[in-house]
């Protein structure tokens, strides 16, 4: 495999100094070779996992044509649509099939879920009957042909391929592929992803605050973006802006997994020495993003391990993990179905500052006023400021081309909560 220097240089219109977003996705996405290794589990562990094989059916689902309602299980050439007597013959429950013969003007009482008894085809529905107590039933006219019946193979078909591997695996599917009786499924391994915080300002959870320190958070909510993901996330740590403890990090995580996440360190103060010592390391390239927040990034390789060098601050490093590093992971962990965040149309509810020539992740909230779908920010949106995470509920993405916009106006947004 060529090197990513070599691989993002072809592509057209790009500028390590003045990256568009699109292209910075475009590189990263273009350097990435997916994990291929896969593991057997059990089918209920599989949620949030990666799907490694083709789940192709080898029974139909339903196996049988079964009711889909309590009534009277008939022949439909026995009325043919007009009113008439039949005569019960037995009982067929869901999990007790009827095994009698049904002889010419006879029926079955049927319970939804059972099978259909061996040449009737249509089921009439237990509310529109009149029984007597010589076990004559009276239909109505008007019945319908296979009316109420659900047909074997109607969800699943034998050979029909269902899911195909590289599937993220949600509740639908774990139930599906119970369905089809399966006890254990291939999966991806789960990806790994090392993760340290950089700063000499940095104090841990649990020691008192010097002056000038602040407390490490990125790390706490690196953490849980890569849990959320469902992926294996290795702390390692805070690591002091010093080169010979930051070479040691760097190297023990590119060891242990797939990818190395790290906050701090890459603008343009501090760079410097992370570039040389990074050279030595392996491949890495640092780029200045236009966008707001997150400016800076780094993105290289050491050995097999890709490394994200994201910004310090705390907004920035929830907003360049979102745009760049969650889809680089699924398509790392062997995702290949459709897994970009959809942006969604909404009303400015109010005037949005924006400049030109970056695009802009604005803290949002997403509601519902006068009939449609509105979004106004969280207020302050300085890149320190993580209480705007907390209180939005989406990102307002501003175009790269767009300027300030008017009340009215629509706008993209990127909802934080979705159903998975
Ligand atoms: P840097 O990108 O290293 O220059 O960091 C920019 C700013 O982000 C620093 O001034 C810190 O206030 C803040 N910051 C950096 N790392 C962390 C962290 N792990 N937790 C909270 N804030 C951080
Ligand atoms: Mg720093």
């Amino acid at each position: 495999m060529s090197g990513i220097a070599e691989t993002v240089s072809c592509l057209d219109g790009y500028d390590p100094d003045a990256l568009r977003v699109d292209k910075a996705r475009e590189a990263i996405l273009a350097c990435l070779a997916p994990i291929t290794e896969t593991e057997r589990i059990e089918t209920r562990a599989a949620l949030g996992r990666v799907l490694a094989e083709d789940i192709v059916p080898r029974i139909n689902v339903p196996a049988h044509d079964n009711s889909a309602m309590d009534g009277y299980a008939v022949r439909f050439s026995d009325l043919n649509g007009e009113e008439g007597i039949l005569r019960e013959v037995g009982t067929a429950l869901a999990g007790k099939p009827y095994a009698g013969k049904v002889g010419l003007r006879q029926c079955v009482r049927i319970m939804t879920g059972a099978v259909i008894p061996e040449g009737m085809d249509t089921v009439v529905i237990q509310e529109v009957v009149q029984t007597s107590a010589d076990h004559k039933v009276l239909i109505p006219k008007g019945q319908k042909r296979g009316q109420n019946v659900r047909h074997a193979g109607e969800d699943l078909k034998i050979g029909v391929p269902v899911l195909a591997s590289g599937k993220y695996l949600r509740p639908a599917e774990i139930g599906l592929i119970a369905s089809l009786g399966l006890g254990e499924v291939r999966v991806k391994r789960r990806l790994r992803v090392a993760f340290f915080a950089t700063g000499d300002e940095l104090a841990s959870i649990g020691s008192a605050l010097k002056e000038g320190e602040v407390y490490d958070s990125n790390r706490y909510t690196v953490h849980g973006m890569l849990e959320r993901l469902g992926l294996q996330a290795i702390d390692l740590g805070v690591v002091r802006d010093d080169p010979a403890q930051l070479e040691a990090a760097f190297r023990k995580a590119a060891q242990q997994a797939d990818a190395v996440i790290t906050t701090g360190g890459v603008s343009v103060g501090e760079a410097d020495f992370v570039k040389q010592l990074m050279a030595r390391l392996g491949e890495v390239l640092f780029w200045k993003i236009a966008m707001r927040p997150g400016r800076p990034m780094a993105f290289g390789k050491i050995n097999n391990s890709y490394l994200f060098g994201l910004p310090g601050n705390p907004v920035a490093v929830m907003v360049t993990f979102y745009q760049f590093v969650r889809d680089a992971l699924l398509h790392l962990s062997g995702r290949t179905d459709d897994f970009s965040l959809p942006l969604l149309k909404a009303t400015a509810g109010e005037a949005l500052r924006k400049v030109p020539g970056r695009t802009e992740y604005q803290r949002g909230i997403v509601y519902y006023e006068d009939t449609e779908w509105r979004v106004r920010t969280t207020g302050q949106q300085g890149s320190g400021v993580l209480r705007s995470m907390s209180e939005a509920n989406c990102f307002i993405v501003l175009e790269h081309g767009r300027g300030a916009v008017k009340a009215g106006e629509q706008v993209a947004v990127q909802l934080f909560e979705g159903l998975a």
